[in-house]
């Protein structure tokens, strides 16, 4: 194969590609800086896990990706988004991305279903977002087998949000996402607040995703969960990435120190481990 050609396959095989990515808030006097220069390429078809403490960057990368960072943001180098350059130094380019090709998963579904409309007119709404022309009837279809597809039952549909569970309102944060069907989904701490029981469940909706060939991004603190799902992980701290690897390598072989912290204070080995 020509070097032209190959360099190309591997342009295309790229879902996320950030070089030299500085993201800040603007606080008057300062800039701080939630990003510092980093650089990372996300393969299309992966399940990709962030891991890191809190305030290390995380969500501010997340946001990034979707397209749903504060106007007040600063931002430095270059993110691509299949092809897109979407942050290049100061300019911010998301059309045709935000909410078609890169969908977050927000971290709390509650809050993020508005209360006065019932889940199927939530449904319809993002659905006419993203496919301008869609009927009323071909809408409430894919919400339907969204619904379905997450385990919930179809009166689901025709209740209001302060009408569902915690896990239930979890699981229509997630058929809505598949509803989307966008390229890309940012799930931020998708476990936080969940019992061991609803962590299982969001664990196989996740997997499922995955089987859809879309790439999956789990920003997490919890290296077990990241573990469990993912083929790379992405280990941040104070804003830069300090080292990516495939799981196995990072939790048999980590490199760097806060690394082993992370997977030490999991009491996780990778003998007690099954992908
Ligand atoms: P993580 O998700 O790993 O906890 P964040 O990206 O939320 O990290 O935060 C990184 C840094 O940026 C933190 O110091 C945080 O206080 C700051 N930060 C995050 N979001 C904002 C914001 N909207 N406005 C100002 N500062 C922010
Ligand atoms: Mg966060």
């Amino acid at each position: 194969m020509v070097k032209e050609e190959m360099e190309a396959m591997v342009l295309n095989n790229i879902a996320i590609r950030a070089r030299n990515l500085y993201i800040g808030y603007d606080e008057g006097e300062k800039i701080l800086w939630a990003l510092n220069g980093i650089d990372i390429d996300i393969p299309k078809n992966t399940a990709y896990c962030i891991v890191g403490e809190s305030g290390s960057g995380k969500t501010t990368f997340g946001n990034a990706i979707v397209g749903l960072l504060p106007p007040y943001v600063v931002t430095k180098g270059y993110l691509e988004i299949y092809n897109n350059k979407v942050i290049d130094n100061d300019r911010l380019n998301y059309s045709g991305i935000r909410g078609d090709i890169a969908v977050r998963i927000p971290q709390n579904p509650i809050a993020s279903l508005n209360p006065y409309l019932k889940i199927e007119s939530i449904f319809l709404d993002v659905l006419k977002h993203r496919f301008k022309s869609i009927s009323r009837e071909k809408a409430f279809e894919i919400a339907l087998e969204a619904i379905r597809s997450v385990g919930l039952s179809d009166d689901v549909l025709n209740k209001y949000p302060h009408q569902l569970s915690g896990g239930m309102s979890q699981r229509v944060a997630i058929a809505l996402t598949i509803a989307i069907n966008p390229e890309i989904i940012v799930a931020d701490e998708p476990t936080s607040n969940l019992d061991a029981y609803l962590k299982g469940t969001v664990l196989n909706l996740l997997k499922s995703i995955i089987s859809k060939g879309k790439t999956l991004i789990v920003i997490t603190h919890d290296i077990l969960f990241a573990s469990a799902l993912c083929n790379f992980i992405a280990v941040m701290f104070m804003g830069s990435i300090l080292e990516i690897g495939r799981v196995v390598d990072i939790l048999t072989n980590p490199l760097h120190p806060y690394t082993k912290e992370l997977i030490d204070a999991a009491n996780l080995s990778y003998t007690n481990f099954k992908h």
